[in-house]
């Protein structure tokens, strides 16, 4: 199985590649590590999941705004925000393979094996007892089960306190005591633990005595603290209310694998929502609900996504949950919602000495607001989109073809109008219907090659319709639709053509399934 899913990944890489969606970065200098570049389609294509979100976002909340904060910040911005001294990850190094590893992904992982054996013996037993099967009572009472259940919670609640007081050297006795062995190399031959600060840093100013460090952001939420009066004064925002941000953001990742889920340079979709300390419980379950619901409506399979509560809280949260998905290499963190406190707003008050309290006109009071966190990763949403979209198909006729299988709203061609042949007036009616729909949908062209290769180079970019023009139109103004998913051909009168598909198409009518 592991072999079919390792197979699918590199799939959807070349493919990506090939179809103009990602390229690695400066390729022609031999790519740059955990960096990549969207071509033509991949552009196209974040755009509209961009879209989507912000829509969702701003449009359908009344009380949300959006901004689009600087990436350079004032240095003492990450001194407040904790980055400067808490934004590390544990690193180790296996000495045979010379692979460099994050020490709590190790763990996480040993941890998700024993979780696995769990199932296992759950499963098992389901078997063995039939319809009687009680899972829960079995979990609670078989001496096996609770035997992994017991070492689960012992290592999580280990790993808890050696991230939390710093503490490598019991981090990196952890991974000894758990056995845990180097995937590439099978030895536990590990480096002492060290702490690796993620954060890129580089120097403001022309001159070397002006010279300051200054840090590429690590996530856009701290743009959003800093302009919390601005926007709430001159908004005239009343809590509870939300401001929106996408962006860039920068970290210098240990491991850097896994194609576009971790890189260096990625996109950021935040939003930080305040609320009345004492409220922020409700509104991160509501957000908690809410932010499932937006990915839930793409139809990519509700199988596909669950929650993860975190159990070692980063220091500004309270509350802190993932949104996983089942990406090629299995369920992973896909968007977060995180319950931060005043943590943010009350330490920027502290270092900059301004007040950033709201005041309450119905109580007559002040106070630093709680704020309720979604995070999701645009590039990481890009991926789940691309790898659950893209289907190799045998055909009753026997053939094949890759198809991807796009929420037709995201597509980056909405449709392509392909003229049967080069002559006879046909391309010149192509022109004309395309004219029309261009300003609504994003139109692809193409007359060359016969017409099932042109299907199909549609079905791989993942256009959802193509509109033919044969000679038939000439005579009763009428095109065929072909629909991507069933390859069904339609007759359908040109002046009916842009209702339709702009219904089918339209990023407004998905938020309206939410
Ligand atoms: P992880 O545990 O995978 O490193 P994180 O918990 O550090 O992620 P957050 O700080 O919560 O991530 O960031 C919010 C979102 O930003 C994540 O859910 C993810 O979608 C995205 N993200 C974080 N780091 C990266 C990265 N290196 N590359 C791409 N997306 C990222």
């Amino acid at each position: 199985m592991a072999n079919v899913e390792d197979n699918l990944f590199k799939n959807v890489i070349s493919h990506a590649k090939e179809y103009g969606f990602i390229f690695p970065s400066s390729e022609i200098y031999d790519g740059l590590s955990a960096v990549y570049d969207y071509g033509q389609n991949g552009a196209e294509l974040k755009n509209n999941i961009k879209e989507y979100w912000w829509k969702f976002m701003t449009l359908l909340h009344d009380n949300i705004v959006g901004i689009d904060a600087a990436i350079f910040m004032h240095p003492t911005t990450w001194k407040a925000s904790g980055h400067v001294d808490a934004f590390n990850d544990p690193m180790v190094d296996n000495k045979d393979s010379k692979k460099r590893y994050r020490a709590d992904v190790l763990v996480e992982d040993a941890i998700a094996k024993m979780e696995e054996k769990i199932d296992k013996e759950v499963e098992k037993a389901a078997k063995r007892f039939g319809e009687s099967f009680n899972a829960e009572m079995f979990k609670s009472t078989n001496p096996r089960v609770l035997e992994y259940q017991k070492k689960i919670d012992e290592a999580n609640q280990r790993m808890k306190d050696a991230l939390g007081s710093g503490d490598m050297a019991a981090m990196k006795q952890l991974i000894i005591d758990l056995e845990i062995t180097d995937p590439i190399s099978g030895t536990k031959n590990w480096t002492d633990v060290r702490q690796f600060n993620l954060m890129f840093s580089t120097e403001i100013g022309s001159v070397a005595e002006e010279a300051n460090k200054i840090y590429l952001r690590p996530e856009t939420a701290q743009g959003i603290f800093v302009n919390f009066l601005n926007v709430q004064k001159t908004g005239r925002m009343k809590i509870p209310f939300g401001i929106a941000q996408i962006g860039k953001a920068f970290r210098n990742e240990i491991v850097a694998r896994q194609f576009i889920f971790r890189m260096r340079e990625f996109e950021q979709m935040e939003m930080q929502f305040f609320v009345k300390p004492g409220e922020e419980m409700k509104w991160y379950e509501f957000w908690k609900a809410k932010r499932l619901k937006w990915h839930l409506a793409l139809g990519l399979g509700t199988e596909n996504y669950r929650y993860h509560d975190h159990l070692n809280l980063a220091h500004y949260a309270n509350a802190a949950c993932d949104i996983q998905f089942n990406f090629p290499m299995g369920f992973k963190e896909l968007e977060g919602i995180h319950s931060r406190t005043d943590f943010d707003l009350k330490s920027h008050e502290k270092y900059s000495g301004k007040k950033l309290q709201y005041f309450d006109s119905e109580d007559n009071q002040n106070f630093i607001p709680y704020v309720v966190e979604t995070s999701v990763g645009l590039d990481r949403c890009f991926l789940a989109i691309l790898s659950k979209s893209y289907k190799e198909e045998k055909l009753d006729d026997g053939s094949e073809r890759v198809v991807l299988r796009l929420p037709a709203p995201l597509a980056p061609h909405k449709v392509a109008i392909l003229p049967l042949t080069k002559k006879d007036g046909l391309p010149e009616k192509a022109m004309e219907i395309m004219n029309e729909l261009k300003y609504d949908l994003r139109c692809f062209y193409e007359e060359k090659d016969a017409i099932g290769k042109r299907y199909r180079r549609q079905d791989a970019i993942g256009t959802p319709y193509c509109i033919t023009i044969d000679h038939q139109t000439l005579e009763d103004n009428t095109v065929t639709i072909r629909d991507r998913d069933s390859m069904k051909q339609e007759r359908v009168k040109i002046a009916d053509v842009k209702g339709k598909l702009i219904d089918a198409c339209s990023i407004n009518n998905l938020l309206r399934k939410i």
